[in-house]
């Protein structure tokens, strides 16, 4: 399964800022008992976090992907190492590669900035 870290690090940060939006709204409003003041509460947190996640989730500054594979051969260097590969981002395609490259942490810095001076947004 391809996960975005970037964008799933966002949403995890993203509920814990529903939490004091939360408390606050639930202290505010104690005088309408628990539910109706709750009601209110997801009502502010839906105004507010429809844009935040629609921004989470298609935001093009997000959309780099990362592949990371255990144990593979690196393609610079040949060693044995946890493997990274640039899968997307905003104008790079690598998904449907028939021979994926992966490389150790130390290649893949090298090669991510070449790719973004060859203006590879990541
Ligand atoms: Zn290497």
């Amino acid at each position: 399964m391809e996960v975005n870290f970037k964008r799933y690090g966002l949403y995890l940060v993203r509920w814990q800022l529903s939490t004091p939006i939360l408390a606050v709204v639930l202290y505010w409003l104690a005088g309408l008992g628990a539910l109706a003041a709750t009601v209110v509460a997801n009502l502010i947190g839906g105004l507010i976090f429809f844009w935040v996640d629609r921004f989470i989730f298609t935001s093009e500054a997000l959309a780099a992907q990362w592949e990371v594979k255990e144990k593979v051969r690196c393609v610079d260097c040949g060693k044995v190492a946890r493997g990274y590969r640039l899968v997307r981002a905003e104008n790079y395609d690598k998904s449907n590669d028939p021979a994926p490259e992966f490389r150790c942490e130390e290649c893949s810095k090298k090669k991510s900035e070449e790719l973004k001076k060859r203006g590879v947004k990541h």
